[in-house]
């Protein structure tokens, strides 16, 4: 179709294209011009074959939540008999096991405790940065900063500086899950709107905090509402510059209120990246969930625009609480970018290349370094050096 190739062909030499062009290809171009035209994007914004990933690991502070979202399998209400939280001592202890491991980031991730406000975040911040003054706090989401305004009763503007100044470096994208109104109130009733999920981080990119941008794709949402979601970011992209990065990743559907009714199939999946990829003329990362959409899917995203594979993640506990298993060692996922004829390279949280591996012998060999080990479905095991 004239059309298609006409849109394709814009967005691959770095062109705009609108929403409604975008939901044309999503739901119309043919697969493969579809993953061809994105790769060729990906190499003109990345201009090499090198794709990145990066050791950290998930620390969760809490598992308790007034949030109650229906496609969570983390989190307890208060006062359930399996709520927990950790002691700083314990968070302390788990960030410096990350960085024996090579870890560079560290993702403090938990539920909305109905007590912890902007000083529980100041006081967890500083003491990672009191101790671990080089890893770098990658964390949160405009939801937790919305919540810990509330039980402070400050400004969000207010609670960004503060969190920001105890040492928080930059923001994680979670809690976008669906941006639009139909699709997130069915999700999350209880969660900030979308347009307030993005007028916070406009405010943290205002402030000098720049993030990732996330979507949860698989909940029965329509292709026109997840080129929505896509079209909200990029609108805030065109003011702030804020987002490094769109993640993707897929509904995962045990143990939750949704018991799994819907879920994206690696196809759309795929197709969602690339048109992500053409859309995203001002987003320079794109990264995959292989820990949600598998390995081999996950390996065929690095021809359909994708440049970054993520994290190999020492710790992770929420997405691996809903049905996701596929862990795995640093070594086997240099091993699927090598052999999508891509070359690995470890980046930092800036996306700065800090090891780059030309050739096997390159490789590290630490093999201890494995991903996605969840302390709640299995304990970690570190074994000692
Ligand atoms: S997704 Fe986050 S905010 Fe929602 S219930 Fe789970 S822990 Fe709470």
């Amino acid at each position: 179709m004239a059309e298609i190739d006409d849109v394709l062909a814009r967005a691959a030499d770095g062109g705009r294209i609108s929403a409604e062009e975008a939901e044309l290809l999503y739901t119309e171009a043919p697969f493969h011009t579809l993953a061809e035209a994105a790769d060729i994007s990906r190499r003109r914004i990345i201009g090499d074959n090198i794709v990145t990933y990066i050791i950290d690991r998930n620390i969760n502070y809490t598992n308790v939540c007034v949030t109650a979202c229906k496609f969570c399998a983390f989190y307890r209400a208060p006062k359930h008999e399996e709520g927990w939280d950790h002691s700083m001592e314990e968070i302390l202890r788990r960030c410096g096991e990350a960085v024996e491991l090579g870890a560079t980031q560290v993702m403090l991730q938990g539920g909305h405790h109905p007590e912890f406000g902007v000083e529980y975040y100041e006081a967890l911040f500083s003491a990672v940065k009191r101790d671990y003054p080089d890893l770098v706090i990658h964390s949160i989401g405009p939801s937790e900063i919305a919540h810990m305004s509330k039980v402070s009763s400050v400004g969000i503007d207010e609670s960004i500086a503060r969190i920001k100044a105890a040492g928080l470096d930059s923001i994680a994208g979670a809690g976008a899950e669906m941006l639009p109104e139909r699709p997130r109130k069915a999700l999350a009733p209880l969660k900030e709107p979308g347009e307030v999920w993005l007028e916070i981080m406009e405010q943290a990119h205002n402030q000098g905090l720049e993030s990732t941008a996330t979507m949860m794709m698989g909940t029965g949402e329509t292709a026109h509402e997840r080129i929505e979601h896509l079209r909200m970011i990029r609108d805030v992209q065109d003011r702030t510059g804020g987002f490094r990065s769109f993640i993707p990743w897929t509904y995962q559907p045990e143990n939750n209120h949704l018991k799994g009714r819907t879920q994206a199939t690696a196809i759309e999946y795929l197709r969602l990246l690339s048109t992500a990829r053409l859309f995203f003329h001002n987003v320079k990362h794109l990264q995959s969930s292989w820990l949600t959409v598998g390995k081999a899917a996950g390996q065929l995203s690095l021809h359909m625009g994708v440049d970054d594979f993520g994290s190999i993640m020492l710790e992770e506990n929420v997405i691996s609480s809903a049905g996701a298993r596929n862990s795995s060692r640093l070594s086997e996922l240099i091993e699927l970018i090598r052999t999508a004829d891509r070359i690995p390279a470890q980046r930092d949280t800036l996306y700065e290349r800090m090891s780059i591996h030309w050739t096997p012998e390159d490789d590290p060999q630490d093999d201890r370094v494995r991903s996605h080990v969840s302390t709640i479905v299995k304990e970690l095991q570190i074994k000692p050096a």
